[in-house]
């Protein structure tokens, strides 16, 4: 059976893109359909516009950093329009540059929403259809909104870029990745935040000192930060809604200071499960995303989805039907870019030049940038203590940059170290710059290195990741 295409591929993210260009350079015939913009979640409405907002925001912190250094600087106004409009233009460049790489590479590109037809076929919005010998879905995630009575009013990460203008208050809620990185993001612009966690800690699953360390620094830099919190009911504000919350409310330059910001919607009221009631300009909800796989044809074709609606896929990536592979968000493994690409370069590695490769989701480092930042690798301390003896290593303290501008941010250097291999299971990071730091400890964890070896290591000083090779004594055992 001849088919118009050696491999069709439903999504042009970061898994999709990558995978299509390197499936093409095999010499294969290649189409990819993507209904919305090149360069999906990451680059068009995550981790791209997301690290650009937060660079942006630090510079609060730095104009008060360079006159404890001597210099004579005012604190600067932030233009949330005049920085909006560089990023979409740099959201357009590198969309641009996708495309391009596309091209170049001879895939041939569907400006179109595609859905599977039978194990061969693709079905374009158009009515077209295509066959092919392999298809990839890779169709990504996207946020959802908790079941709460008025949640529709709340925005999600989707929308943050497009505000036409910042609020002056936000209720984010959630206590992972994306809530804890805006909450940083939006107080550092200059928004008052409030985050609700359901929760007793943010950030669940990383390593508890680790993520204690974070949720302390956010605090201090004035996240008003609520554990064991969520919302019960919300609706748009009322008049007398707004009334009731100026009452009581703190007063600035005479004006009550937590009053909705006029143009900025009209304001939401939300009842919390502690009884309390408030008006926020926005409702920022970041509480988890859901593979794309609605309408998509996937269970007509035979491909078997899971109970969170993730296309079920197997250690090469194929589905239960043997023509249709799938990657990334919409598997639902590693919700993260790098993964998204490793897994759509197995694919091309296993289909098109016959290695079967399986995908290696083990030690994968990663950071949460939140102000403090996060990195991480490997297991956190209650993790590995559940699965063996370990010594724990860990120092916590007040870095040099930070001293000298009178700055009360902690840094922590953490290692969990096996008793019996002595290797080192985990390495956790919170200071500036943590994400570049775990990239690099994460290549000597990934080759197994063991807590002698990080000692062998001379240090590199003055720095504060020097402290990972020099820390003599387990502060614990466990
Ligand atoms: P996460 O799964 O990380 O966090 C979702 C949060 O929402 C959790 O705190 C969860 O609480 C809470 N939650 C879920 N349902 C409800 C509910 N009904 N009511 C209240 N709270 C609720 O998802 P994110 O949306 O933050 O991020 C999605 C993924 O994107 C991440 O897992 C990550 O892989 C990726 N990502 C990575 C980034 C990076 O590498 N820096 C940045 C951004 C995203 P609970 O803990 O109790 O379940």
């Amino acid at each position: 059976m001849t088919f118009d295409y050696d491999l069709f591929v439903i999504g042009g993210g970061s898994g999709g893109v990558r995978a299509a260009r390197v499936a093409s350079a095999t010499g294969a015939k290649v189409g990819l359909a993507e209904e919305f913009r090149m360069g999906g979640t990451c680059v068009i409405r995550g981790c791209v516009p997301k690290k650009l907002m937060v660079f942006a925001s630090h510079y609060s912190e730095a104009f008060a950093d360079a006159r404890a250094y001597g210099w004579d600087v005012e604190d600067g106004t932030f233009h949330w329009s005049r920085f909006q409009k560089k990023l979409h233009a740099e959201l357009d460049r590198l969309e641009g540059i996708y495309r391009k790489l596309l091209d170049g590479s001879g895939v041939e590109i569907f400006d179109s929403r595609a859905r599977l037809k039978d194990p061969h076929t693709v079905a374009l919005a158009d009515g077209k259809e295509v066959t092919a010998k392999h298809i990839l879905v890779a169709t990504g995630g996207r946020p959802v909104l908790p079941e709460i009575d008025g949640a529709e009013l709340g925005i999600t990460s989707n929308d943050i870029f497009n505000l036409a203008e910042l609020p002056k208050n936000i209720l984010i809620v959630g206590g992972g990745y994306i809530a804890s990185e805006f909450a940083c993001i939006l107080n550092g612009l200059g928004v008052n935040v409030t985050q609700y966690y359901r929760g007793a800690q943010i950030l669940r699953g990383f390593d508890d000192e680790a993520r204690a360390l974070v949720a302390e620094g956010m605090k201090a830099k004035g996240i008003d930060l609520h554990l064991g919190t969520n919302i019960v009911e919300m609706r748009e504000a009322t008049a007398d809604d707004i009334k009731g919350v100026s009452e009581g409310v703190p007063m600035e330059d005479g004006k009550p200071a937590q009053l909705p910001q006029k143009g900025v919607g009209k304001g939401i009221w939300v009842k919390s499960t502690n009884g309390n009631e408030h008006v926020f300009d926005q409702v920022m909800f970041a509480t988890g995303r859901a593979p794309n796989t609605n309408d998509m044809g996937l269970e007509e074709a035979g491909v078997e989805v899971g109970r969170r609606g993730e296309a079920v896929v197997d250690e090469y990536s194929q589905t239960a039907v043997p023509s249709i592979y799938a990657i990334g968000d919409v598997t639902n493994r590693v919700q993260l870019t790098p993964v998204a690409i490793r897994e759509g370069m197995a694919f091309v590695e296993t289909v098109f030049k016959g290695n079967p490769t399986p995908v290696d989701h083990e030690l994968i480092p990663s950071a949460i940038f939140t102000q403090p930042e996060l990195g991480t690798v490997g297991l956190s301390e209650e993790d590995a203590r559940e699965q063996e003896p370990v010594e724990i290593y860990c120092t916590s303290f007040k870095p040099m940059n930070h001293a000298f501008a009178d700055r009360e941010d902690r840094v922590l250097m953490k290692l969990v170290v096996s008793k019996e291999s002595r290797k080192v299971l985990g390495c956790h990071i919170v200071a500036d710059q943590a994400g570049e730091m775990i990239q690099l400890a994460g290549i000597a964890v990934k080759m197994g290195a063991t807590k002698e070896d990080f000692d062998r290591t001379v240090a590199v000083h003055p720095t504060m990741a020097e402290e990972l090779v020099t820390m003599k004594e387990p502060m614990r055992t466990a």
